[in-house]
Formats: C-alpha cells, structure tokens, sequence
C-alpha cells in the first residue's frame, strides 16, 4: 500500500502510475488515480495489477497536471472498485494508508446528518468529514484541520479538492509520509523511492505533521498546528 500525490505543470497520470508500480513492493490489492480536469475531481480506479488502472485510462484518460495515487491493501472492505481509493465526494477526494479505528462512530454519525457512502472502506468517512466542514464555509485548509483531531488510528491521507489546481494537502500519523520539492512542483509521497523519478530533495513529515502544498512549496504544521520546519534531505534512491 502507498500514497503518491504531484503538484504538477505537466499531466500527472502516467506519473502517478509510475511512482505506484515503484510502491508495488509493499502489496496491494487494487489502485486508483484522482486529478483535477478543468478543475473538476475526476478518479479512475481498479482492482487488481496496476495494469488494470492503466487499462481503465487508456479508455477514459486524465489530463490534469495535479493529482493524487493509491495502491490499497484492504483493512476494511473486500478489494473492489467501488471500495478502491481515492474517496471522494463532489468537493474532495483522499486517499489513506493505515486504519481509521473510530469510523463507525464517525459514519452513523455522518449518516445521521445526511451523508451517502458508496464504499465499505474505513477511508470514506474522512472524505465525508472534510466535506462536511466544506460546506459549512471552511477553506480546505481549515476543513482537513478540524478533521484530523477527530480521527483514532493510524493514518497516512493525501486530499485533493474540487476547484483547487495548486492546493494539495498531506497528513500522517503513524504511517510515514514525504514531501518532496521540485522546479516549480512539489510531491507527497510514502517513501523516497516513490518520489526518486522526480526528485532527490524530500521532507520527511513528523507524527501528526500536515503539509499545505502549492506549486511553490510546502507550510508545515504539528498536531498543535504551529508552524514547523524539518530537514530537507537528499536522498540516494535511485531513479
Ligand atoms: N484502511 C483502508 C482501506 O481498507 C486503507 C488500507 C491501506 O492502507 O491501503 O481501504
């Protein structure tokens, strides 16, 4: 299982793809893409091999220049495309490494107030709690801080949000998570060998770190939201 996400200013996809196959080693179960088209959350997803989501985009292909990637190791929910991340609604998607302990307190709650799941996943309540504080007027920012508190277990997320084309934002607690810098792109990614096609220069994000990442760089923030900085590193995995 593993995360990538790219800041872009080319087409991301085949990239995404690619960093995924070099995650390939952790296992998965299936996989899937999410982009911004013309600033709309579009996903792609499919069980099985990489080859099977590479299949599905050469028939229904993705332009954007942003985008997040997922292989899964199902925690929650059998591997199927419907459970296959990212998750998403109109105003977010997500993808998730780890186990969100707390979600069936989290999704009758969520369903009580009138949200629809569509998969059986652990993941699915943190798309629908990012949104929920969406629509009640928060910035993205805002909405995935007064969501992270409230989730129990362990978690590396990847958000990408609807109309937000240089916007990315990454957490982890518990399971690791990068970021790496580029020319004029920025990265997120689980390891240093996912990220090693596009660059050597990573941030490895501390235990309960978020990062808000634009095209220009990446603002840190601890569990405590005060702003932090940790070393950036050249790495030696080999491209
Ligand atoms: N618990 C999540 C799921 O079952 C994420 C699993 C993973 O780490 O890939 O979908």
């Amino acid at each position: 299982c593993g995360i990538i996400g790219i800041v872009g200013t080319a087409p991301v996809a085949e990239r995404l793809v690619e960093s995924l196959r070099r995650l390939e080693y952790r296992g998965y179960d299936s996989a899937g893409i999410a982009t911004l088209e013309e600033g709309r959350l579009s996903r792609r997803r499919a069980e099985g091999k990489l080859r099977n989501l590479e299949a599905v985009l050469r028939e229904a292909p993705l332009e954007g220049r942003i985008g997040i990637g997922h292989t899964r190791w199902a925690t929650h929910g059998r591997p199927s495309v419907a459970n296959a991340h990212p998750h998403a609604t109109t105003q977010v998607a997500v993808v998730h490494n780890g186990i969100i302990e707390n979600f069936r307190e989290l999704r009758d709650e969520l369903l009580k107030d009138g949200s629809n799941f569509e998969s059986e996943t652990d993941t699915e309540v943190v798309a629908h709690l990012v949104s929920r504080e969406l629509r009640g007027g928060r910035s993205p920012q805002d909405a995935v801080a007064a969501t992270l508190p409230q989730l129990k277990g362990a978690f590396a997320l990847a958000f990408l949000f609807d109309g937000e084309d240089n916007l990315m934002i990454g957490a982890r607690k518990g399971s690791p998570l990068a970021v790496g810098y580029g020319a004029g792109e920025m990265y997120l990614g689980s390891d240093a060998i996912a990220l090693a096609p596009f660059t050597d220069t990573i941030a490895y994000l501390d235990d309960g770190d978020w990062a808000v990442m634009t095209r220009d760089g990446a603002v840190i923030r601890d569990a405590a939201n005060t702003e932090v900085t940790r070393p950036v590193q050249k790495t030696t995995a080999s491209a």
